[in-house]
């Protein structure tokens, strides 16, 4: 049976951050209509999805913690009705430290969740502030003590780095907090700010290429040295607990989105959900509200097989990459590759090539290179 992975976007937050600019909104009225047309939507899947078992569920946002308990049970009956789960399906949620609860955590557990991620962003006050975040630090570390109590023993924690007036010792703190908090699972992402956003107006005050290289590669280096596998350039996992969700989307396997501005990757097109509530909220079938559809070409297949698998620490499979599109091409993408070996930016594995840490920091100018 073909495997597949769903995504449910939850475009609510209970206050807009500085540096965000994915779909989300305030208006917390609305929860109640979203989970009911998100149940909706999914019983409409059930024809489309019947030759799919469902290996991994991911509730994304927005504040998936800001789902009703009622509403998170009634969700997942949906799911389990329109597809068929398998017995260790990954099922994720996203939670922010400030309103999780006892009650959101124990109704995604008993409903079946297995794995939470928190966004906890950084270990400092001020960071969180100028991040305009609702959270302070303290309030990870309790979201983590309760997470671990209601039972979920996967746990992920998202930092940022690269923030304005950020050092690398400040950076370094947060990530060994992190750790130190025992999490199974770190990601750690660049902040880049859109000119929309109201945190660009301090740009200026961004730490220069050097040092967020630096924050980099310590991300790395620590991390690996606290027994993390540093498995994709944002990613890292303890005890193989990598997000197998996410790894979907490295790998190029299937995925359905829902909800308000959510991607899909389905049956060889990409297409994605409008960012508009209220389409979404009267839409009884999501692939009604499909848009941007694009059908993949054998060039496209070619492209995103190369770009993904780079972010990988298990690299590229050339002999996979050139039964998709080519040996010309891919024997070109080999012998470049080579030559950054000697740079220290890449390095041979059994099936091709992969980046070193330092590689994955500048992957947007080697891939120039390749593509
Ligand atoms: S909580 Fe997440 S999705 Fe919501 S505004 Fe902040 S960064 Fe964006």
């Amino acid at each position: 049976m073909n495997k597949l992975g769903l995504y449910l976007h939850v475009p609510f937050c209970r206050r807009k951050c500085a540096y965000c600019d994915f779909y989300s909104g305030e208006e917390l009225s609305h929860v109640p209509a979203y989970e009911e047309a998100l149940c909706r939507q999914l019983l409409s899947l059930t024809p489309r999805l019947r030759d799919y078992e469902v290996d991994t569920v991911y509730f994304g946002g927005g504040t998936p913690s800001l789902l009703s308990p009622a509403g998170i049970g009634r969700i997942f009956v949906a799911l389990r009705e329109c597809a068929c789960l398998t017995p260790d399906c990954e099922i994720s949620f996203e939670a922010n430290p400030d309103s999780l609860t006892d009650r959101v955590l124990a109704a995604f557990r008993e409903a079946g969740a297995n794995r939470v991620s928190l966004g906890m962003q950084s270990a400092h006050d001020e960071e969180l502030t100028l991040l305009g975040r609702l959270h302070r630090a303290e309030q990870t570390d309790r979201a983590v003590a309760l997470s671990r109590r209601e039972g979920f023993d996967n746990l992920s924690l998202d930092l940022m780095y690269g923030l304005p007036g950020q050092d690398k010792a400040s950076f370094e703190a947060s990530l060994r907090h992190g750790a130190e908090l025992g999490a199974d699972h770190l990601s750690f992402y660049l902040l880049t700010l859109s000119e929309d956003v109201p945190l660009y107006q301090k740009s200026a005050l961004l730490p220069d290429d050097e040092s967020v290289r630096e924050m980099y590669l310590f991300a790395s280096d620590y991390l690996k040295g606290e027994g993390f596998d540093h498995y994709e350039i944002s990613n890292a996992a303890r005890h193989g607990r990598i997000s197998r969700h996410n790894e979907r989307y490295w790998r190029r396997s299937p995925y359905l989105g829902l909800g308000p501005g959510a991607h899909s990757f389905f049956e060889n097109e990409r297409f994605s959900q409008p960012c508009d509530l209220r389409r979404f909220l009267s839409a009884e079938d999501p692939f009604l509200l499909r848009e941007d559809v694009q059908i993949l070409s054998e060039n496209d297949a070619w492209e995103e097989t190369l770009m993904l698998s780079l972010r990988l620490a298990a690299g590229v499979d050339l002999s996979l990459l050139s039964r998709i599109g080519g040996e010309e091409r891919t024997a070109r993408v080999g012998e470049k590759l080579r030559s950054f070996e000697s740079l220290g930016l890449c390095h041979s594995t059994p099936q091709g090539y992969a980046l070193t840490a330092e590689g994955f920091f500048v992957s947007n100018t080697i891939l120039s290179e390749l593509i």
